[in-house]
């Protein structure tokens, strides 16, 4: 089968974000590039019962190579982020925290200083229907020199050079937003003109430095 070990990582990363929550139902979509072709997860699909050979292969166009049904709805999406980075794989979901918290910010401040991880503050891409190109532009410009996005009213994107690194992030990427939420939920509760502290962005840089040689050097 063309590209099996892409196909079966896709089928694995796609029952793991719902194994750890991150997605309702069939919601979310996840896929490779390897060279000219993407490998992506079929619209619609029960992932328990999804195997290797229900993804399918297309080309950087989105026409079909080898595909028994129809791909994500967010092809264009994926399409475009490839077209615009050297991303080597992309995840997306509709994890709780960071849908809500993708209603009420257009940035993410910098209170966890996890934000590094993704390159810099993480942005939020304005909304646009699921699906469409305008969500593609708009979720490519918000990931310009980041490894992550959320969309406004949609959910929340990572990327990676590989697909098991940019699946490594969405937990990362939900945490930020749920301690940021708890931090605003709290806030009304504290002393007047109270703010939630955040970090400069040169603390930041300095944390994006440290976590690039964090854990066990090789
Ligand atoms: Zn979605």
């Amino acid at each position: 089968m063309l590209l099996q070990n892409e196909r079966a990582e896709v089928v694995w990363v796609c029952q793991e974000m719902q194994r750890l929550g991150l997605v309702v139902g069939t919601a979310g979509n996840v896929s490779a590039r390897v060279g000219d072709k993407v490998v992506i997860s079929p619209s619609g699909m029960d992932y328990a019962l999804m195997e290797p050979g229900d993804v399918g292969v297309h080309d950087l166009e989105g026409n079909p190579i080898d595909a028994k049904y129809k791909p994500s709805s967010e092809l264009p999406l994926h399409l475009a982020v490839y077209a615009s980075t050297d991303a080597g794989a992309v995840t997306h979901n509709h994890a709780p925290a960071s849908t809500a918290l993708s209603t009420v910010v257009d940035e993410i401040p910098g209170t966890h200083y996890y934000s590094s991880m993704f390159g810099g503050l993480i942005r939020v891409a304005p909304y646009a229907t699921f699906g469409t190109d305008q969500l593609a532009i708009n979720v490519a410009d918000a990931l310009k020199d980041r490894t992550g996005a959320l969309m406004a009213n949609h959910g929340a994107l990572t990327t990676g050079p590989t697909l098991s690194k940019a699946f490594s992030l969405l937990p990362y990427l939900e945490y930020i937003c749920e301690v940021q939420l708890r931090a605003m939920a709290a806030a009304p509760g504290m002393a007047p003109g109270a703010k939630i502290k955040v970090l400069s962005d040169e603390l930041m840089e300095e944390a994006g430095a440290g976590m690039r040689g964090y854990g066990q050097s090789k």
